[in-house]
């Protein structure tokens, strides 16, 4: 229930896309061709297909016509800069699940693909809907955090880092990761807003629950 296909034809975008996957636990595949990317939907097994519209060899409207013309019933997200209200009709009428528009935030995304991913595996939806880390609990569904049954207000970036940390216990992730999954790829590397936020969620959560690894990046212990 982890298998993403990726079809996308713009390095950057699949290099972002299959760090952000993978680090959240998905495999991932990557065409960059229409054509191909029939062939491999087709020949092969995927939880999940990522489909960008402007490719190269097919374009993506066709593609996921033709993907839905062979029986292909897997969840099918459309990824794409096109923002034309036509386009997002004539995706959804073809069969697209859902539609993200470039540029986009890949917790964002990644909610999404997980959103079509339990509506086909788990119909009542409750899966993974509370997180909890040491003593901090967030409400995924109400966006809310506690700290030991302590409602605590956090802005939306702020839930957006501590659901991160949540989600890779014990993991140390680096400021790329971090700003990757917060504030997408378009966000300036050289910045120094990782360290900023994680400043407010120190103050918000507690000291000691975020630790610096030199070099590294941070952490949030179990
Ligand atoms: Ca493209």
């Amino acid at each position: 229930m982890n298998r993403i296909l990726i079809v996308e034809d713009e390095p950057r975008i699949t290099s972002f896309l299959e760090k952000g996957f993978q680090s959240n636990g998905f495999t991932t595949t990557i065409v960059r061709d229409g054509r191909e990317a029939v062939c491999m939907a087709v020949g092969n097994e995927f939880d999940l297909i990522i489909l960008d519209l402007g490719l190269p060899g097919k374009d993506g409207l066709a593609v996921l016509e033709e993907l839905r013309g062979q029986g292909i019933q897997q969840p099918i997200v459309i990824l794409t800069a096109r923002d034309d209200v036509n386009d997002k009709v004539s995706g959804l009428e073809l069969g697209a699940d859902d539609y993200v528009t470039k540029p986009f935030h890949f917790d964002e995304l990644l909610a999404r693909v997980r959103a079509r991913l339990r509506s086909t595996s788990f119909p009542s939806g409750q899966s993974e809907m509370v997180l909890h880390l040491s003593n901090v609990t967030l409400d995924l569904r109400t966006r809310r955090a506690y700290v030991s049954d302590r409602s605590i207000e956090l802005s939306a970036r702020e839930f957006t880092l501590a659901e991160t940390f949540l989600r890779h216990p014990d993991q140390v992730m680096s400021r790329e990761q971090l700003l990757n999954h917060v504030w997408g790829y378009d966000y300036d590397p050289g910045s120094n807003i990782v360290d900023v936020y994680i400043g407010y969620l120190r103050k918000k959560l507690g000291e000691g629950l975020i630790e610096t690894v030199r070099g590294v990046g941070y952490r949030m212990r179990s």
